[in-house]
């Protein structure tokens, strides 16, 4: 199944934890695509600092429920403290798309509830992925993207430091 990730960090050394967070992720999930890295403005709560976003597109065979159970054993792994929605973060990662599925759990929504309002996503997300489309929404990521009022300040970055993919 293609998967679509979204990476954020705004503690420390916020390209290595991107690039942490997809080296573990790499060991489950097939990596195919990694977007720039981009500069961010935070959402929802101002007085924290700029993140660092980034989205990754791969295949895997987890279910929606175990690729979860592996985003949040990696954030618990890199030490992320518990803090606040919103709020500053060694490492963030939320499940975006994972194919035409569409579910909603006490745990788990897919598409995630808010991606198609988030520029710090959409923007990186029409990057590597501009055609797919939202099982949800029945839209275009370019189109979802062309559909925000107010992107806001995003800004593309380049890796200082090399991947492999
Ligand atoms: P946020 O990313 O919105 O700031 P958190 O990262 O703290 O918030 O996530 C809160 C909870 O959201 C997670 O514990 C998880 O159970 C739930 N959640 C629901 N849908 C998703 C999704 N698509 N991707 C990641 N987490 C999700
Ligand atoms: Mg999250």
């Amino acid at each position: 199944m293609r998967v679509y990730l979204g990476l954020g960090s705004n503690i420390g050394d916020r390209e290595s934890n991107l690039l942490d967070a997809i080296e573990r992720l790499g060991r489950e999930v097939e990596i195919e695509l990694i977007s720039s890295p981009y500069d961010t403005e935070p959402v929802g709560y101002d007085h924290q600092p700029r993140f660092l976003n980034a989205v990754v597109g791969g295949d895997t065979g987890l279910s929606p429920d175990d690729l979860l159970k592996l985003v949040k054993k990696i954030e618990d792994d890199m030490g992320r403290a518990t803090t606040f929605v919103n709020g500053p973060r060694l490492i963030d990662i939320d499940i975006l798309l994972c194919g035409d599925i569409v579910l909603d759990s006490e745990f788990l929504t897919v598409p995630h509830a808010r991606y198609a309002e988030r520029a710090f996503v959409l923007v990186p997300l029409a990057q590597i992925a501009p055609n797919v489309v939202c099982p949800l929404r029945h839209k275009s990521v370019r189109v979802l993207l062309n559909d925000l009022k107010d992107p806001g300040q995003i800004i593309r970055k380049d890796w200082a430091r090399s991947q492999h993919v």
